[in-house]
């Protein structure tokens, strides 16, 4: 039997990371399908070229071996389709785009979706279902937890401490930290689309602006 690969979500982020998906099998000669699941489907359809089916449908596939890459951005959804899959023993696919760069010591875990002009530079550590969005960079140094999303463009400098489930606006910028005082950004914190963060953000906080400052505590 052969191996299915599936791309959970059928909207704008994972109809822009099914391509990133083509392209990390293409790397290893897979010929393998990829699918879209999507909840929001009642029979087989067909997207950019792909079956879609919802995940019920997508489970009674028969295949050796399931892997799904969470092309969800609420890192809330993810993290709960992520609880799911692991309950029936699907993996968590990471994908990376052809041209990104990938420096020394970088340990990203699964589920990761690198999309194309990303870098991550040299001794990071990456929790699971980590997003960067086209063009973000992660600098020298940085620890990222689990469910952490970046969208287009986010420049985060070396020596930062991102926890769980925060969400990183477009072109936003965080600046360095040094290795005994890591700026952090805290669980669940929000920072705005071209924000320029200048200190720690706590945690559930949202800070836009420049320099960010706090908008909302939760
Ligand atoms: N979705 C799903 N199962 C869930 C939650 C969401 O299949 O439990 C799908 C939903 O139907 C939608 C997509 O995931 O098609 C999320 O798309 P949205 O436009 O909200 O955001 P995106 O993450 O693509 O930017």
């Amino acid at each position: 039997m052969t191996k299915l690969y599936a791309i959970y979500g059928a909207s704008g982020c994972g109809r822009s990371l099914m391509p990133v998906a083509r392209q990390q099998l293409a790397r290893t000669s897979d010929a393998s399908e990829i699918v879209f699941i999507d909840d929001a489907l009642e029979s087989v359809a067909e997207v950019n070229g792909h079956r879609a089916m919802n995940y019920p449908t997508f489970l009674s596939e028969s295949a050796s071996k399931k892997y799904v890459q969470i092309a969800i951005a609420n890192s809330r959804v993810r993290e709960k389709i992520a609880l799911r899959l692991e309950a029936d023993g699907i993996s968590l696919w990471s994908i990376y785009a052809n041209n990104i760069v990938l420096m020394d010591q970088a340990n990203i875990a699964m589920g990761a979706a690198l999309s194309p002009f990303v870098s991550i530079t040299s001794n990071i550590k990456i929790g699971k279902c980590f997003h960067a969005n086209l063009y973000s960079y992660v600098e020298h140094d940085c620890v990222i937890g689990d469910f952490v999303t970046f969208a287009p463009g986010v420049k985060c400098n070396g020596n930062i401490h991102i926890h769980d489930h925060a969400y990183i606006g477009a072109g936003a910028m965080i600046k360095q930290g040094t290795p005994d005082q890591p700026l952090v950004i805290g669980a669940g914190a929000v920072v705005g689309m071209g924000a320029v963060v200048t200190k720690s953000v706590p945690a559930g906080a949202t800070v836009v602006g420049n320099p960010a400052r706090i908008v909302t505590k939760k």
